[in-house]
């Protein structure tokens, strides 16, 4: 029989997949279900970026290209760095690939040895625990509480540190809660690695155009440049321009860093799909309206759904600044009595509860490294969130 190698069984599979095959599973049986777990923008690509990758096509723009991405995506991306962030960077600190997923998974490759230690603040997106693990590292979990509005404070990321961190990772606008942090807080958070030389920051910033305040998103390599060098900054189309399927990611920082990246890619995948530069290109060089369009669509969807899910009784939402996610406590509920008469013990029973009574689909908290908790996506139509609103709430309803 095949035996997966030590680093694939200490790994599991995306909770979000796994949900989303759940929701395939009920589907085919003949049920509509709810979906609030997808993880990507509703919206079709822009105009703009489909018409460049059809020009790419027919021009013949259909071969391998450079590792670190065609010039004219380069150029792109150091401009969008410098409009979005005020940081300028040479083409020796840009590295590309298969989204951003795929760089930070490289990125954990390309620097650590078994031992090293990455600190993860929870809640977290799921894959990052897992993918330090498959790169033989030790995740350092940090859990962040609803005083400090889910953020790493200095003080646990000072308890934390060790002579084997290697990373930190940080990710504003978060996926699950949403939450930012403003140019202090991480001016603290900097304070904090400039007593500590050897320790990196990975961050990641994919949602940083999605945002509803006025302070939009900070970006750590702009907001704290004494630990610039140390910075990494992922960054991607994916969700700003609703590109999931396109596959383009990409990272910003130490030559260093992105020369083992580049190794590892010219080992592994030899560059991203030329179109998909092609399109990327165009997207983060074209008309940005698609963005302002976007970004006030889902801020309406945030209100809805924020406004909604703090009417059931039982369920505390986070606000969130920014991303397209409601992170929501239902401690509340736990110790509940279902219809059926079963006991909601754990956060799981709760989606698996919802999944079964509303026929609402969400994923678990502990998912994310916060049990107690679950996440809804809001990247969906207003009738949707509307109708899993008065679901989970006459479920909530039934239960004694
Ligand atoms: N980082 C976070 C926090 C995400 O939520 C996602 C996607 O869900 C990614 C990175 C990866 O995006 P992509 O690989 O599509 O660029």
């Amino acid at each position: 029989p095949f035996v997966p190698a030590a680093r694939v069984r200490r790994i599991r599979e995306s909770p979000s997949s796994a949900a989303a095959a759940r929701v395939r599973e009920l589907v085919a049986a003949g049920i509509t279900v709810i979906d609030l777990t997808v993880g990507e923008p509703d919206f079709d690509t822009p105009r703009n970026v489909k018409d460049a990758a059809i020009a790419a096509i027919e021009a013949g723009e259909t071969k391998y290209t450079p590792v670190n991405g065609t010039p004219e995506l380069r150029a792109a991306i150091r401009e969008r760095m410098l409009r979005a962030t005020g940081v300028e960077y040479q083409d020796s600190q840009i590295t590309v690939g298969g989204g951003g997923k795929q760089v930070i998974y490289l990125a954990f490759t390309a620097s650590l040895d078994p031992g090293d230690e990455v600190i993860i603040p929870a809640p977290y997106w799921v894959s990052y625990p897992d993918m330090v693990l498959a790169n033989d590292g030790t995740p350092v979990i940090v859990t962040t509480t609803a005083a400090d509005r889910y953020k790493l404070t200095p003080q646990q990321l000072t308890d934390a540190i060790t002579d084997r961190t290697r990373w930190l990772v940080l990710n504003a606008p978060s996926n699950p809660t949403g939450v930012t942090y403003s140019r202090d807080e991480l001016l603290a958070l900097a304070a904090v690695l400039a007593a500590h030389p050897h320790v990196r920051v990975l961050t990641d910033e994919i949602y940083d155009e999605i945002t509803f305040g006025d302070a939009g998103s900070v970006g750590l390599a702009a907001a704290a440049p004494s630990i610039r060098d140390r910075v990494l900054t992922v960054n991607g189309v994916s969700k700003s321009y609703a590109m999931t399927g396109w596959r383009l990611g990409y990272a910003v920082g130490d030559p260093a860093v992105v020369r083992a990246i580049n190794l590892l890619q010219s080992q592994t995948s030899s560059c991203p799909s030329s179109i998909t530069q092609a399109a990327a290109t165009a997207a983060l060089t074209g008309d940005q309206s698609f963005i302002d369009e976007t970004v006030a669509v889902y801020r309406a969807r945030r209100d809805r759904a924020l406004a909604g899910f703090a009417g059931i009784e039982g369920l505390v939402p986070i606000e969130p600044d920014g991303a397209f996610y409601l992170f929501v406590d239902c401690r509340g509920l736990l110790g509940r009595t279902t219809p059926a008469g079963a006991t909601l013990e754990t956060d799981l029973d709760v989606t698996l509860y919802l999944l079964d009574e509303a026929h609402v689909a969400v994923i678990q908290g502990s998912a994310y490294g916060l049990d107690g908790f679950f996440r809804l996506s809001y990247a969906t139509s207003t009738e949707t969130i509307d109708a899993g609103i008065q679901a989970v709430r006459s479920a909530v309803a039934r239960l004694r």
